[in-house]
C-alpha cells in the first residue's frame, strides 16, 4: 500500500461492464463496475500501465476505487452476475 500512496501508482478505468452497479462506500452516489488498469506515473506522465486483476467498482464522484461486496461476483466470460456460491455460469455454463 505504500507505493499506492508515495509512488505515482494509480488506477484508472479501462472499460465500465455495469453501470451503476452499486454504492460508493465514501459519498454513497452510484459505483460502476469496471475493469481498471494500475498506471504507474513518474511525474504525472503514465510510464507503464497493466491490467487490475479483478474487477473494481468505481464511484464516478469521488473517483474512489473498491472492492465489490461478495454479492457482486460476475462471470468472467459474459459479464452477467451471478450468485457467488455458483460453480458454473447459468448464462453461459462456464466454470467460474
Ligand atoms: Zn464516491
Ligand atoms: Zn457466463
Amino acid at each position: 500500500m505504500f507505493f499506492f500512496f508515495a509512488g505515482g501508482l494509480g488506477q484508472q478505468v479501462r472499460q465500465v461492464l455495469k453501470s451503476g452497479a452499486g454504492k460508493c462506500i465514501r459519498c454513497g452516489s452510484e459505483a460502476d463496475l469496471v475493469d481498471y488498469d494500475k498506471v504507474l506515473k513518474l511525474f504525472f506522465v503514465p510510464v507503464w500501465r497493466w491490467p487490475g486483476k479483478d474487477q473494481v467498482l468505481h464511484c464516478r464522484d469521488c473517483d474512489l476505487f473498491f472492492p465489490p461486496p461478495i454479492s457482486l461476483a460476475t462471470c468472467r466470460f459474459c459479464d452477467r452476475v451471478v450468485e457467488p456460491e455458483f460453480r458454473f455460469c447459468p448464462f453461459c455454463g462456464s466454470s467460474l
